[in-house]
Order: C-alpha cells, then structure tokens, then sequence
C-alpha cells in the first residue's frame, strides 16, 4: 500500500499520476480537512473534493477545483438574500457539501462519509480525512486571526502570514485507518503541497507525526516549490514571512528527520547536495506535472525510490 499526505490542488495532480503508474486499489490518501469551512449552512471540505474530482477526471482544469462545466447560479440567486459571494461553490459541487452536510447532522463519522463519497465517484483508492474532528486552519496577519478561507479566498492570500494555528487540533485524533496506513505502507508520499497549510495540518493531529517518524514505510516528499518559486498558491510567500529560505532545500529542511527521500525539480538539480546533507536521499527529476504522461512518470519516479 502506498499513502499519500495530500492537501488539494498539488496533491491532486501527483494523486492522478499515481492512479496511472499503480493499482489505484493500493493507494490510501490523508486529506487535509484544514481547509473545511462552513458556507451557506453547509460543510465543504476543499481539499477532499479536489481530490475526488481530480481522481474521478471531472475536476475543472482551468482552476484545478470544483468541476468542470459547473455554473454558480445558485452562489449568484443567494446574492439577494445577502449572501456574500466571495466563495466559489458551483451548482453540482454544491450537491457533494449538500449530502455531506446531511450526513454529518445525521452523526455519521466523516470517514465513513469520504468513503461514501469515493465511492459515489466510482474511486478505488481509499481517502481517509486526517481526523473526523473538526479542525480549522487560523492564520494570524498584521490585523489579526483570519479562518482560512478568508484569507486565501476573500483576500487572495494577500496579507502577510505571520503565524498560523490549527484550531481544535489537540483533541482531534485521527480518523479510523490513519495511523493503520502509516504503519502499514510500503512507502508514505508527501504530496507536492503545501508545507505549513495543507501537510501541516496534518502532521499536526496528534500521533501522525510520531507514526510517520516511526514507520518503516520509505517516505518521500515532493516539492512544491521549483526554481524557488510556487507552480499556484502561497507556499513562497508563506515561507518567506515564516522565516524558511524559499527553495526545495527550504521545502526538505522543514521534512527533515521525517523523510527518507526528498524529490526535487531538474530545475533545482545544484541543490541535491544541500538536500541530501541534511540526512536524506535526492531525487531529482522532472516535476512540473503538466500533463497526463507528466504525472505518470513523476509518480513511477518516485515509486522507483521504494524500498523493496
Ligand atoms: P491547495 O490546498 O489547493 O493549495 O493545494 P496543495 O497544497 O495540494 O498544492 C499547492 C502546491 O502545489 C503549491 O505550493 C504548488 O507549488 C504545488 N504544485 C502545483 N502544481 C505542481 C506541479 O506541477 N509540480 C510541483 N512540484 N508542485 C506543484
């Protein structure tokens, strides 16, 4: 089995190449629920659905979430009722936070939720949410405490990221299967997304780290930062207002003592010896994940650094 720490967007590109390069039935995913929020009374979980989406080949690819050829008459009508219409949720995506909702006021646990959901697509990989508790992503800027989807929806991530807490994290604990797929695995993958708002969180829920430190899984990481920029998204401005150096050798220090394997862009190939100085093997190969064949490959490269 292979498990995937995955936030959305990243994660979901590196999660489609791997549905290629292996039995989709041998991949669990940890998704970031982070990033969930509560909009017009119903619970969307961002990250999850990108990855359902982007697994079941209907995530909009324009945008890299929600799905492709949805329209947003339902955020518009809701206008007149006051509504503010800063967040995206289009008609047919609105259907999945309709039946979540429905199912969590209900009492079902959110596993079981995502399993219904996984399966509702047709998915044969498994995707557990990292806790069924909720938790929720805080950023602290220059004018304050911010939930998450305000600053990178509402505000465009444009304040400066001064810290960031995960509320509700200390009595979270994982979900069912969690720390099972940690320990299990064969290989525990980073995905290429965010250090400190998508792999954070959930390295975060207490006894994930000290599995993944523990396991005897190869664990390797992508990252998402190439030639010392982002592909999409704030991770460079993040680390550069959090104090990392913004380069795949930031990306790895913030791993460090918990990766194996750190994979990084041919872009970045002068930085293997600082990456591997740091106690870690470097992979260096093509990681910008443009296209389907992309994908693919990027995902058999970094299954070719399993133990076997
Ligand atoms: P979000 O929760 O939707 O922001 O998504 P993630 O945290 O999963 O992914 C965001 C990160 O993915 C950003 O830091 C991007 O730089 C990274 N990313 C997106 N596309 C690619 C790609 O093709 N290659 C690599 N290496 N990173 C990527």
């Amino acid at each position: 089995m292979f498990t995937v720490l995955a936030g959305g967007v990243g994660a979901s590109r590196f999660l489609q190449g791997l549905a290629h390069a292996t039995d989709p039935s041998n991949i669990t995913v940890i998704s970031n629920t982070g990033d969930d929020v509560e909009m017009f009374g119903l619970h969307v979980s961002p990250d999850t659905d990108i990855v359902i989406y982007a697994l079941a080949g209907a995530v909009n690819p324009e945008t890299g979430w929600g799905l492709t050829g949805d329209t947003f008459a339902v955020v518009d009508a809701l206008q007149r009722y006051g509504y503010e219409r800063w967040f995206n949720l289009g008609d047919r995506d609105l259907a999945m936070a309709i039946h979540r909702t429905r199912l969590l006021h209900e009492g079902v646990p959110m596993h079981e939720i995502v399993a219904g959901l996984t399966a509702a697509w047709g998915l044969q990989c498994r995707i557990l949410p990292m806790s069924n508790e909720p938790i929720r992503t805080q950023i602290t800027g220059p004018d304050g405490v911010l939930p998450f989807q305000e600053y990178m929806v509402k505000l465009r991530t444009e304040t400066d990221v001064r810290s960031i807490a995960f509320a509700g994290i200390e009595s979270a604990p994982p979900a069912p299967g969690v720390l099972e797929a940690l320990r299990e695995s064969e290989a525990v993958i980073l995905a290429p997304s965010n250090p400190f708002v998508s792999i954070g969180p959930i390295l975060a829920v207490p006894g994930i780290r000290d599995a993944l430190a523990a396991s005897k899984a190869t664990r390797i990481a992508i990252s998402p930062i190439i030639a010392g920029e982002v592909v999409k998204g704030p991770a460079a401005k993040m680390m550069v207002t959090l104090g990392h150096e913004v380069s795949a050798v930031g990306v790895a220090r913030i791993y460090a003592g918990l990766i194996d394997v750190m994979v990084i862009d041919e872009q970045d190939r002068a930085l293997a010896p600082q990456v591997e100085a740091l106690g870690m093997r470097c992979l260096v190969t093509d990681t910008m994940m443009t296209s389907d064949e992309r994908k693919a490959e990027l995902a058999s490269a970094v299954l070719s650094q399993v133990a076997s």
